[in-house]
């Protein structure tokens, strides 16, 4: 199906002649640089910060690209996926109008961002499986929905979500799905970048803040059709990626093969948490996961989770979550910090 995002996006953003900074209008190099009302003096840190950075961060974009199998136009980088997932509101839906479909439980910032834009929400509970239940979401789709939002691996259940459901979606629906792989790296499933190609209203969201341990530097991707990221770059701030963040994504390649075992120890762990949880007697389920973390259905959850927080081990309680009553969400640490866990959770309801 032809997917137009120009046509698709709001009225207001259609007529938007973006901001043209400095270091858009010049790229190139030169000697002298009086175009940006920048400090020529120098910078008070080693780091030259003094001159602002590429607006487009061509060169993270270009090992990205390198890494992915995709065009540098096929990605937009952004302050965290977080921004990401508020520029595609901004983008695509008029506030007060507009409508979104998202599958809880699921990660919050969907709402959130859709509360903040004034956007209207179409809530389609997930399977008892976890899984998207695809005839409700058709049916959920009305001539105002602009967007459906689809987390897999799914943040808090853990699990990865039906490629064809996702892709039965994306073909089915006039307007733009987003799958957010933030937890991909700790999947045995494939990332639906490669289809990217093939649905031109497909957005792929990933992180580099959790398998590149990279959290603290707020650097975030979009992948899509090359229109769908010019809409993206027309709306985003100027210099929305700092170069201390620029650098540091660089500087993370000369660490890939770190961050590789990393993600091998993390799905080790994993296993051997989940194992070890079902050993303990007021452990009811210990859900299947495709990420660094693992859900835990538990007899009290908030009595566990009190008794963590007492033991000083901070998990999050998910139990007022729809389908995660009971529910612990318990991230995967190191090996020591696993077992302190256990360890604990072995005494829990023994004094
Ligand atoms: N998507 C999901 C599913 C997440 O769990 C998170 C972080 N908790 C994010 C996106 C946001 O990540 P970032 O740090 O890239 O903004």
């Amino acid at each position: 199906m032809a997917f137009d995002p120009e046509k698709f996006a709001r009225q207001n953003i259609r007529r938007l002649v973006s901001y043209s900074s400095a270091r858009h209008e010049f790229a190139g190099d030169a000697e002298i640089y009086l175009d940006a009302n920048e400090n020529a003096f120098g910078s008070p840190v080693k780091t030259q910060l003094n001159r602002y950075p590429d607006p487009l961060q061509m060169a993270v974009k270009e090992k990205i690209a390198e890494s992915k199998g995709v065009d540098p136009a096929q990605i937009f980088i952004g302050n965290g996926s977080d921004e990401a997932i508020d520029l595609l509101f901004r983008i695509f839906c008029e506030p007060g109008r507009d409508e979104v479909i998202i599958c809880p439980p699921t990660y919050g910032m969907y709402k959130v961002a859709a509360d903040i834009n004034a956007v209207f929400i179409e809530q389609v509970s997930l399977t008892t499986a976890f899984q998207l239940d695809v005839p409700q979401i058709l049916r959920a789709i009305t001539p105002a929905t602009k967007m459906i939002f689809i987390c897999s691996p799914n943040n808090p259940t853990g699990n990865a979500i039906d490629r064809e459901d996702i892709l039965h979606i994306a073909g089915s629906f006039q307007g733009v799905v987003i799958v957010d792989e933030a937890y991909i790296d700790f999947s045995s499933g494939l990332s639906l970048i490669d289809e990217i190609g093939n649905f031109q209203n497909l957005a792929v969201l990933q992180t580099f803040s959790k398998a590149w341990g990279l959290a603290g530097a707020r650097v975030g991707m979009a992948f899509g059709d090359e229109q769908l990221i010019a809409l993206f770059n027309r709306v985003k701030a100027p210099y929305n990626v700092s170069q201390l963040a620029q650098d540091t994504i660089l500087a993370a390649w000369n660490n890939e093969a770190e961050v590789k075992s990393w993600i091998q120890r993390i799905v080790e762990q994993r296993q051997l948490l989940a194992d070890a949880l079902n050993g303990l007697e007021f452990v009811q389920t210990v859900y299947p996961s495709d990420a660094n973390f693992l859900l835990v259905k538990v007899v009290n959850a908030e009595a566990v989770y009190s008794f963590l927080l007492k033991e000083k081990i901070v998990v999050r309680d998910r139990s007022n979550v729809r389908l995660c009553e009971d529910c612990l969400r318990i991230t995967i640490g190191t090996p020591e910090e696993n077992g302190r866990l256990l360890l604990s959770l072995k005494s829990f309801g023994k004094n």
